[in-house]
């Protein structure tokens, strides 16, 4: 990296004085708040929500292992995928980077922003091609979107690899690692001392079975952290998901357990799927889904839809020909699951 961070981030954004609300000026403990315009009767949640969300971020210290300072928590990562294009991309004028396949928000978060979006596909194996990656960085290309484990073909990129890019990539490097808890690696969070250019993306919406709730995480040096405060709308945490989140951090042998049982699940759609006629390949997965080559994707997917089960046709995107998608689910639901793929022989049944 030649660029420091500020010099990456949008003159716009360089220069910003954030929004300073009543919750950011007096942080203390009052007993009579006349400071934000707030009705006094109590409703439960009458008073804005913390602005950082400081409980959730503290409970999550010792999980994460990493300073609350370095963390800043999103509206789902969603949110933190549009913030990290508002933040370094100019409009118009800067690009991003995409190893497609891979998840579809930060292309359409691109299209949003105006920001150009340069597609450098995963080989075969779905790894990245690290010399094509660095030949396409330009002084324009601000952020390098690498997802692992990778949605959707399910499989963690090679450690070497992400270690050539954040170490030569001349920008942001953002790993989003949604599916961290189902892989049996540590996450590269344990980088962010080492590469200021490194962002790391976690979720609530998988292992922590919270996607109702909104919540995602980021981690990244104080510097970005920073910029993302500045940037992030004040009260982007609601109070109910605060409270929800802050439960189930106190409970993460629970969240361990369903995780484990999904991993082993997980195993078994595999094994089963294996013994198909129809089925050409099951992609090796670090995640809660499968990967799945069949011989007529379509016709299968309209099979299982008429039988009430809803997989994922994504034999359009880049290198997934003839694949389906499908999620890990309860025991019970992935023997319905099979019990139906058993029965399928072909497009002429269904
Ligand atoms: C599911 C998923 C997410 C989660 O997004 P949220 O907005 O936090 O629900 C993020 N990244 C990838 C690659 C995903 O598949």
């Amino acid at each position: 990296m030649n660029r420091t961070i500020d010099q990456l981030v949008r003159p716009n954004i360089r220069a910003l004085k954030g929004y300073s609300s009543a919750r950011h000026e007096f942080t203390g403990r009052a007993d009579i708040y006349l400071d934000a315009n707030e009705n006094p009767y109590p409703t439960g949640f009458n008073r804005y929500p913390d602005p950082y969300a400081s409980g959730v971020k503290n409970a999550l210290v010792p999980i994460k292992q990493q300073p609350s300072q370095r963390m800043v928590l999103g509206n789902g990562s969603d949110e933190l995928i549009d913030l990290i294009l508002r933040i370094f991309c100019e409009p118009g004028q800067d690009q991003m980077l995409v190893l497609p396949p891979t998840y579809g928000m930060y292309r359409v978060a691109a299209d949003v922003a105006n920001v150009e979006v340069v597609e450098v596909p995963l080989t075969k194996r779905f790894q990245p091609d690290v010399p094509a990656i660095l030949g396409r960085a330009t002084e324009r290309t601000k952020v390098l979107w690498l997802c692992s484990p990778n949605n959707p073909s399910g499989n963690d990129l090679q450690e070497g690899a992400v270690r050539d890019l954040v170490e030569n990539f001349p920008g942001i490097v953002v790993i989003d690692e949604a599916y961290i808890d189902f892989t049996g690696r540590e996450s590269y969070s344990r980088w962010i001392g080492q590469y200021p250019n490194l962002i790391v993306l976690q979720t609530f919406s998988k292992a922590y079975g919270l996607a109702g709730i909104r919540l995602g995480l980021a981690m990244a040096s104080e510097t970005i952290i920073d910029y993302f405060n500045k940037v992030k709308p004040p009260y982007n945490i609601n109070e109910l998901s605060q409270r929800v989140a802050l439960e189930a951090l106190g409970e993460t042998e629970a969240m361990q357990a369903r995780t484990q049982s999904i991993i082993g699940q997980r195993a078994l759609l595999a094994q089963y799927l294996g013994g198909l006629p129809y089925v050409e390949r099951i992609y090796p997965s670090d995640a809660n889904f499968l990967l799945v080559k069949v011989e007529d994707p379509q016709g299968l997917y309209q099979y299982l839809t008429n039988k009430g089960i809803i997989v994922r046709d994504r034999s359009k995107q880049m290198h997934c020909e003839g694949c389906l998608r499908i999620t890990v689910g309860l025991p019970e639901e992935n023997e319905s699951l099979f019990r139906a793929l058993v029965d399928f022989t072909g497009s002429h049944n269904s």
